[in-house]
């Protein structure tokens, strides 16, 4: 066709989708659909195809446009249409000789703006289907852009690869998502960029008091009906299955040993003994049971300690701390020792004052291991808040999600990629810098670090390495599996019965199966990746400004082999996705008791001879109330997580996509489908060891399937609410 002289003019027949919601909310809530949809019509939004074989006389390096189209009546659509869309026909004048259109323009001469969900053309000449525009974007009037609106088919281009008449289009659309940098960012401007967030308050001055109210009130019954989360299984099974299991590693040298600069803070290795564990050991030794790979500890003592003195000096009664464990031969995790450690007295170069704990079932050191064990617990449930929920995932993906919308055209096959994993992040963040992790903001009021969160938080940052968030370098890395190329993610687990990484090994294999096919498609050698501009000009920013702080670090991918890019896709999906849903959603049932977790604590160790020590004999269910977190505190940290803990009712789970026709690439959707296969294949794994007694830590004494990396692809009820299950494909609150 291209080149013929001889035009014929053709009618192409097509349908607009824009949300029946947002229709609503053109300018009045009561206003029926009807007349919204008719607020549409007449010939005030207008689209023109652009060719991509005939150049515009104007401008011989652009496409040439079709005559303008209008949106023409109200059409109801049977399928692919839900509830809340609204269809319009819309019937296009073509040239046959411009080819087949690969992109429109679209505008709009209302007053308000509209959300544009989807345009299909229907009975191309030259075509051999419909072809398929997915836009979900809000058009504004057109007079707030200082340039057309432009949407481009559902087929994937590399930029080199793209036709020629549409790159200065592609390249002009992604300028004007970069913005150039200057003045305030209205509501219809679609910039993407960087800014330092640095709301750290005043952490020095004095902190109000904290609330003082015991807890009796509100947990005194069930304290007593419920025991099970006392139990030293749970506790052990909390670090393998619970919220935060995440930092538990293998012990390599005994006693625990302290990365902390001696010259510093003096001598801070663990001053736990032989003595103190061996008894609890069923007869091993020491070195045998590091030979055996038996020995485990959940060690907070370096990452908290230097921050100690100015956290305790707001009020707070905080430990660091480190808990030896013993794994079992039936797979359970026992605590041997804990050890709570404090700054030294007379200046941090004097090293810890540490005390140990071990366990007791009787009298008041059932009590005291009690609230040794809530120390702990504090520990984790900061940590677990701020580094490994806020930090880990929140926070680190989103230089990604900012540099990818700057570089990487929406056509690009890795915007396509991993645009599902990008999903409301930006939005649940700007709302966290708002409410929650904000100077004086709920996390501040609700755990242990206080004013000093964001201080704490930035610092751990320095430890953050990203191709450590591949699950299989996690677990390396913490010692707690081997290299095994014949299992799933290449690795074997030492703690066979490890449910996070059990469950978190299937889906990270499946995310990386599925993102290997996906890029092998795309890229068939690395000199592709190498020479693909959009590509390299993504990362580099990542790099060099989104992840700025850490430019100079050895271990980023340097984007140069398809396996760099697998690699890099496959962890950016899994944090996104597995790794955040593994912290988020079991807020609620975790935590939501909160003896069980509690946040922050207002008194030491009670010492014997003191009245505190006399209190924990005499009555030690109080003495543990009045210890953790009062109850106002509790109140709003609850209700904060219990509303973090819900999925909503427009979730979409790992595997499954906004629109069937997110592509035009047929051998794609077969690899999109064999994706959500293996998925629903891991949830009937997932049940199905569940269901397995001899795994003990899947349910533990209080009877909680673990649940938490289910990835509910095969779920299309979009229920919601407190499930406790479910893989969302991105970071979304
Ligand atoms: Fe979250």
């Amino acid at each position: 066709m291209e080149g013929s002289a001889a035009s014929k003019m053709t009618m192409i027949q097509g349908e607009v989708v824009v949300m029946k919601k947002n229709v609503l909310d053109f300018k009045d809530v009561m206003a029926s659909v009807l007349d919204r949809v008719h607020e549409l019509l007449g010939r005030r939004v207008t689209l023109q195809l652009v060719s991509s074989v005939q150049p515009d006389p104007g401008n011989e390096r652009r496409g040439r446009l079709g005559k303008a189209a209008h949106l023409a009546n109200w059409v109801k659509i049977k399928s692919a249409v839900t509830a809340e869309e609204t269809a319009f026909a819309v019937a296009f004048e073509w040239d046959e000789s411009m080819g087949t259109p690969s992109a429109f323009v679209i505008k709009n001469h209302h007053r308000s703006q509209f959300f544009l969900k989807s345009l299909t053309l229907r009975d191309v000449p030259g075509a051999s289907g419909s072809i398929h525009f997915v836009c979900n974007s809000w058009i504004y009037p057109s007079h707030r852009y200082g340039y057309d609106r432009v949407f481009f088919s559902n087929q994937a281009y590399l930029p080199n690869e793209m036709p020629e008449l549409l790159k200065e289009i592609r390249e002009e659309e992604l300028m004007n998502l970069r913005g150039n940098g200057k003045g305030e960012r209205k509501e219809w401007d679609r910039v993407y960029d960087y800014d330092v967030f640095n709301d750290l308050g005043s952490p020095d001055k004095v902190q109000q008091s904290f609330l003082d109210q015991t807890l009796r009130d509100s947990f005194g019954i069930l304290l007593e009906s419920r025991s099970a989360w006392r139990a030293d299984e749970e506790f052990g099974r909390e670090m393998i299955a619970g919220l935060n299991p995440l930092v538990i590693r293998r012990l390599q040298e005994f006693p625990p040993l302290s990365k902390l600069d001696p010259d510093v803070y003096g001598n801070q290795h663990s001053s736990i003994r032989e003595d103190d564990v061996e008894p609890n050991m069923n007869g091993l030794t020491i070195d045998e049971a590091l030979k055996q790979n038996k020995l485990y500890v959940l060690d907070y003592h370096d990452s908290l300690m230097p921050y100690l003195r100015r956290m305790n000096s707001t009020g707070a009664k905080l430990y660091a701390t480190r808990t030896v464990l013993l794994l079992k031969d039936d797979g359970i995790l026992m605590p041997l020792a804990i050890e709570l450690s404090l700054p030294h007295p007379q200046g941090e170069k004097y090293g810890a004052v540490s005390k140990i704990f071990t366990p007791a079932a009787k009298g008041v050191e059932a009590s005291i291991w009690q609230l040794a064990k809530a120390y702990v617990a504090i520990n984790d449930s900061g940590f677990h808040q701020l580094i490994s929920h806020w930090l880990h995932t929140h926070a680190t993906m989103e230089p990604f999600i900012i540099s990818a919308n700057r570089q990487l055209s929406v056509i690009h096959p890795i915007y396509k990629l991993l645009h599902p994993h990008f999903r409301d992040t930006m939005q649940i963040n700007a709302l966290a810098r708002h409410i929650l992790i904000n100077a004086d903001g709920v996390l501040e009021r609700t755990v242990f670090p206080g004013k000093y969160s964001m201080e704490w938080s930035s610092s751990l940052y320095r430890n953050w390495v990203f191709t450590d968030q591949a699950l299989p370098a996690d677990l390396l890395k913490r010692g707690v599996a081997v290299l095994d190329p014949s299992c799933d993610g290449g690795v074997r687990l030492l703690i066979e019965d490890y449910p996070y990484a059990v469950d978190g090994l299937e889906i990270w294999s499946a995310i990386e199966t599925w993102v290997t096919e996906y890029c092998s498609y795309y890229y068939k050698t690395d000199k592709t990746i190498q020479t693909d501009i959009e590509l390299q000009s993504w990362w580099s920013e990542l790099r060099n400004v989104g992840h700025g702080d850490k430019k100079h670090e050895p271990w980023w991918p340097k984007m140069q082999s398809r396996s760099e890019l697998i690699q890099t896709c496959s962890i950016i999906i899994w944090i996104a996705s597995a790794l955040h849903a593994t912290v988020n959603f079991g807020q609620y049932p975790y935590a939501g008791f909160l003896p069980n977790r509690p946040t922050v604590s207002r008194r030491f160790m009670p010492e014997s001879g003191t009245k505190e020590y006399e209190e924990l004999k005499k009555d030690p269910d109080v003495a543990y109330l009045k210890t953790i977190t009062p109850q106002l505190q509790t109140l709003l940290g609850i209700s904060i997580i219990e509303v973090l803990s819900m999925h909503s009712t427009d979730e979409l789970y790992l595997g499954q996509r906004e629109s069937p026709n997110w592509t035009a690439d047929d051998e794609v959707l077969a690899m999109s489908r064999r994706f959500t296969e293996r998925l629903e294949q891991i949830e009937n794994n997932i049940v199905r060891r569940n269901n397995i007694k001899s795994l003990k830590n899947r349910l533990g004494p209080v009877k909680m399937p673990y649940t938490l990396l289910y990835p509910n692809t095969s779920d299309y009820t979009r229920e919601g609410g407190m499930t406790g299950k479910g893989i969302p494909n991105s970071i979304s609150v």
